[in-house]
């Protein structure tokens, strides 16, 4: 994207106020000190992190243009692009109302509870001015007294409760900083030196802040010392790049997502997974720590160290990169591995996790047609577009990427000193906190374990081939057993069981059920079993139903319902399907290879 610099350094200034929380609307003023003669202001179609289109100026209305007392007409170009002619000697003032009434950690959300936004939902971007300084101003105007505010965009002149001026030194930091704003819990600790602050959105009363705290200080610790302790050496910890770093968590009734940014993230959690006073957390509890985890290792590992492809962001279009494999993959490689290093997880459950997502790649026919690279380059139109068939068109870059991580690290392990973790930080160096390419990933392997990992990326990385899971696992002290899949693993199947109804979400490439005929968005209604005088009908409620009337006879025929037509189909029931399950043999490699 072309971009022209700056005349001088006048910031772009921004306004934002509530307008309506009843009807989930900001006001946005928008002052351009030095506009050009015939400006564009643009709103982002993405926001980087989640690598979908999503047109946030959709929720954009009422744009207005002012120069002192002349009213302008802006001229929209396309969907998310304006053109203002003015006089270029005079500030141009843009206003406009944004809806915001998305519970998600991507967009923006207004109501009588909270508020909160993503400066890609909110600020227009000035053609031109990209790399101006950029000042928000949080009016508390609209706002009920109680609410506070909370960011990691550093603050110019505040007020008690954190409304006021808010400095970016460009637009690339402005929209990198979400704002929460309300009455929300909020505590503090430190790890390597920085502060760090934790913000939850909807807590119960019940809510274990003090816990939550502690936890997350724990993942921290570990995280900064994994990026700057210099190994197996030791030495003293470094300091983490950022001096100040804020979790915005909101808990909803069924909230899950993170979106990482340069010294923040906002998470979303379901309320029961937060940690309860008196009382043992569960494993949603984990699943929230790995979350947490996951999006603070994303502070070094894709907003720092990250693909050639996003040294600067084009926020105008869909940004390819065939490296998500890496950034998410080997971030999500290590969030459940530095809980356990952090003494979050034991053994036993870190193995289930890893068992868990093993047996979820080997469930995607998908990873036999695309590589994790062609995943990662297609995400903004597979992965983020899921549909009934996307298990069986491409794979998780986060699944196979994180086992792809497990294999190299492994196999490092066992051919010599070092690990992945010297590969990050070789990474780190190399790279210098920024840009990187898989050559960069291919020299570092080369360097500390003097070969050639070309092969290992071809077949694992570009290839469709199975990873050498089994081996390797069983070298580090995991044996590998084989049990009897479920019956809808066997069949070929997922399915939504609800209310007493089976219903087909996606039929599996080369199972039972697609020789059988069955369809995604069939509802399964009943089996009819034996023959002759024998034969019965039953109706099915659940799946797993069928075996009960079925037993051990591999030939049915099921009815189901598809656009209000019974229909009625032969379906063998497959013997030998198997998923793994992994186990401890030999607790000394294990603690070695879950060892920093
Ligand atoms: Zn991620």
């Amino acid at each position: 994207m072309p971009r022209r610099s700056a005349r001088t350094a006048a910031p772009v200034r921004y306004q934002v106020q509530v307008d309506d929380l009843h009807a989930h609307l900001f006001r946005v003023t928008l002052t351009i000190a030095q506009p050009q003669a015939e400006q564009h202001v643009a709103l982002p179609v993405w926001i980087p992190g989640s690598y979908l289109v999503r047109e946030f100026s959709r929720h954009l209305q009422q744009l207005q243009a002012r120069q002192g007392r002349r009213t302008l007409t802006p001229v929209q170009l396309d969907k998310c692009r304006w053109q203002i002619a003015c006089d270029p000697q005079q500030p141009l003032a843009l206003s406009y109302r944004v809806y915001a009434f998305d519970a998600s950690v991507r967009t923006a959300w207004l109501d009588a509870a909270r508020g909160f936004f993503n400066g890609t939902s909110l600020c227009l971007r000035v053609e031109g001015q990209e790399d101006a300084p950029h000042e928000l101003e949080l009016l508390p105007a609209g706002s009920p007294a109680d609410w506070r505010v909370a960011t990691g965009l550093p603050a110019l002149q505040v007020d008690r409760r954190g409304f006021g001026r808010y400095q970016a030194s460009d637009y690339d930091e402005l929209v990198d900083c979400p704002f929460e704003f309300g009455a929300f819990w909020q505590g503090r600790f430190k790890a390597g030196g920085a502060e760090h602050e934790f913000v939850v959105a909807g807590a119960p009363p019940s809510f274990d802040g003090a816990r939550l705290l502690a936890d997350a200080q724990r993942i921290c610790d570990t995280a900064i010392r994994f990026w700057h302790a210099g190994g197996r050496s030791g030495g003293r910890a470094g300091k983490p790049p950022f001096p100040r770093y804020v979790f915005l968590l909101n808990a909803t009734d069924d909230g899950y997502g993170g979106l990482e940014h340069r010294n923040s993230t906002a998470l979303a959690c379901a309320r029961r997974d937060l940690p309860r006073l008196g009382s043992k957390p569960g494993e949603g509890y984990t699943t929230l720590l790995g979350l947490i985890s996951h999006e603070y290792f994303h502070t070094w590992n894709v907003k720092r160290l990250r693909p050639a492809d996003f040294t600067r962001y084009d926020y105008t279009r869909e940004n390819y990169t065939g490296l998500l494999w890496f950034f998410e993959g080997y971030t999500s490689y290590y969030d459940d591995l530095l809980l356990r290093r952090a003494g979050l997880l034991d053994d036993a459950t870190y193995l289930r996790l890893l068992n868990k997502s093993i047996n979820q790649l080997q469930q995607t026919p998908g990873r036999l047609l695309q590589s994790v690279a062609q995943a990662s380059f297609d995400a903004w139109v597979k992965y983020y577009r899921a549909d009934e068939n996307t298990p069986n068109a491409t794979v998780s870059y986060y699944g196979k990427g994180a086992l792809v991580a497990l294999c190299m690290d492994l196999t490092l392990r066992a051919e010599g000193p070092h690990t992945l973790d010297d590969v990050m930080r070789g990474l780190w160096q190399r790279c210098q906190a920024g840009p990187m390419r898989e050559d960069d990933l291919l020299a570092v392997l080369q360097e500390l374990s003097g070969r050639s990992w070309a092969r290992e990326l071809r077949r694992w990385v570009h290839g469709t081939g199975e990873l050498p899971l089994q081996e390797l696992l069983e070298r580090h002290g995991v044996s590998v057993q084989e049990e009897p899949a479920q019956l809808a693993q066997r069949l070929g199947l997922r399915v939504s069981e609800t209310g007493g109804t089976v219903q087909i979400k996606t039929v599996l490439r080369g199972g039972a059920a697609e020789q059988a005929g069955l369809a995604a968005g069939d509802e399964c209604l009943g089996v009819e079993v034996g023959s002759g005088m024998a034969r019965s009908s039953w109706r099915l409620r659940k799946l797993d139903d069928l075996l009960l009337y079925a037993g051990e006879q591999p030939r049915v025929q099921v009815l189901v319902a598809r656009d209000q037509r019974l229909l009625q189909l032969k379906l063998t029931v497959p013997r030998a399907a198997t998923t793994w399950r992994l186990a401890l043999r030999d607790k000394l490699p294990l603690a070695r290879w879950l060892a920093p």
